[in-house]
């Protein structure tokens, strides 16, 4: 560590301590050179990688975002929300584990896939066969919610758009 005062690249420790959950490491350091003192900190570099989507965009993770997505897959399947949540909770976990800045929006797709796979075989085939066709997740559960939002009632035979059944089978 290089000291601040003179610039100089020698600087000794003095004193090291951890903080009492002991995430934090705290060093007195004494300069060789100029014999000032100075006092680092070092922590776990430990934080969600943004989301780059196919078109270039990031976008921070969104916990509720994907929750409600992988809901969405799920409508009407014998899964509990304490499952999903849990679901989402592992796809947090795997991301925060790449240790990586930027992850692709086909990574997050392909561990939702996964958990899918783990909670419901007909939530997965639903998702994996409309996911296909979406640039990523966000899109996907925008395209369901427009159709689930659409009046069945007002839906004639010959809406070029697909419906709901269209896109999940019944
Ligand atoms: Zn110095």
């Amino acid at each position: 560590m290089k000291c601040p005062f003179c610039g100089d690249p020698n600087t000794q420790v003095t004193d090291t301590r951890e903080n009492e959950d002991g995430d934090v490491v705290r060093r007195r350091r004494r300069c060789v050179k100029c014999d000032k003192r100075f006092t680092t900190y070092e922590r776990i570099d430990l934080k969600m990688p943004h989301i780059v989507k196919r078109n270039g965009n990031r976008s921070e993770f969104d916990h509720a975002k994907l929750a409600g997505s992988m809901k969405l897959a799920l409508r009407k399947r014998p899964v509990t929300m304490e499952a999903i949540e849990a679901a989402v909770d592992r796809i947090e976990a795997k991301l925060l584990s790449l240790g990586e800045q930027e992850v692709p929006s086909e990574k997050v797709g392909e561990l939702v896939m996964k958990e899918l796979k783990k909670l419901d075989k007909v939530a997965y085939i639903r998702f994996a066969s409309v996911y296909r066709n979406f640039a990523d997740v966000d899109e996907f559960s925008e395209v369901i919610r427009e159709v689930q939002a659409r009046p069945r009632r007002n839906r004639g035979p010959q809406t070029s758009a697909p419906s709901e059944d269209d896109l999940f089978g019944n």
